[in-house]
């Protein structure tokens, strides 16, 4: 009697075996179809930096903010990273910013002591741009894109002769009140966004986000005075930083691989890893 079920036991061991290796082999299987549905998708995606077509080699799966992997793919010709999850999760710049209003990540203080502070705060980059350029800003103008509720670009006013701002939401823009000096920002919409004549274009943590950032960079550089530059900030790759809202993780060879189809250019960067963040300064040289 022992030996049958000990051979009946072996069979449904074996069987079970099987069973989890057939699984292993299927879902191997489905993930890989999946890639290469996912590849096949980017093949025909163009570069948002470099345009180029069909040059993505897919670098790793990446912890996500919004889903469980993210398919992260690098740029064979320019380097930049693309988060290939933020092409499959469909999210429009309008619908996340609409959303960051609703949610109050964007708002504005009610309080006037709050403002000044928060104001003078997120223009604390100035005074460290002006020190990196040995140069007063205070004859310049310059225009924030992506300004979200317009803040930095309050603050700006004491930094600048003139600021323009500029959001795909407009509505916290246009309530935006004087900052200190009583100098007005002046909001700008998409349809006059490259009409005037800009020393510097300023683009904290909004570049990430474009689908075509290299759209942007390119009308800014028509408008761009020369010895104007750009001066931005963006995230770094890293689990933290990658949901589908951001579609670009920009490298410094990526930036100076672009800056140079685009003109005459003289770049810094300055990594830092405590806040997971790539801050360049790209000077227009002519
Ligand atoms: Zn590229």
């Amino acid at each position: 009697m022992r030996e049958p079920l000990e051979s009946l036991v072996r069979t449904i061991n074996l069987s079970g075996t099987l069973l989890f290796r057939l699984k292993g082999n299927l879902r191997k299987f489905s993930n890989s179809v999946k890639e290469n549905k996912m590849r096949n998708q980017l093949l025909n995606v163009q570069c948002g930096l470099c345009s180029d077509k069909g040059k993505w080699i897919k670098l790793f799966d990446y912890p996500s903010a919004d889903v469980p992997q993210a398919e992260i793919f690098q740029c064979g010709t320019c380097g930049v990273i693309r988060n290939a999850s933020a092409t499959e999760i469909e999210t429009s710049n309008e619908i996340i910013q609409s959303q960051w209003v609703t949610d109050g990540f964007y708002k504005l203080p009610a309080q006037e002591k709050d403002f000044e502070e928060e104001a003078s705060h997120a223009a604390g980059i100035f005074p460290w741009l002006e020190n990196q350029l040995g140069l007063s800003l205070k004859n310049l103008t310059m225009l924030e894109i992506g300004a979200g509720s317009g803040l930095r670009s309050a603050g700006a006013t004491k930094f600048f002769r003139e600021v323009y701002s500029s959001d795909s939401s407009l509505d916290l823009l246009n309530n935006l009140k004087e900052y200190q000096l009583g100098k007005k920002v002046t909001v700008l919409g998409e349809n006059d966004l490259w009409n005037h004549k800009i020393d510097w274009i300023i683009g904290w943590h909004v570049f990430e986000h474009l689908k075509v950032p290299s759209e942007y960079f390119k009308n800014g550089h028509e408008v761009l005075s020369s010895s104007g530059g750009f001066f931005f900030q963006v995230p770094l790759l890293s689990p933290k930083n990658v949901f589908p809202g951001h579609h670009y993780f920009f490298t410094q060879t990526s930036l100076d691989q672009f800056f140079a189809s685009l003109g005459n250019y003289e770049t810094q960067y300055f990594f830092d890893t405590n806040v997971e963040a790539l801050t360049c300064i790209a000077v227009k040289l002519s």
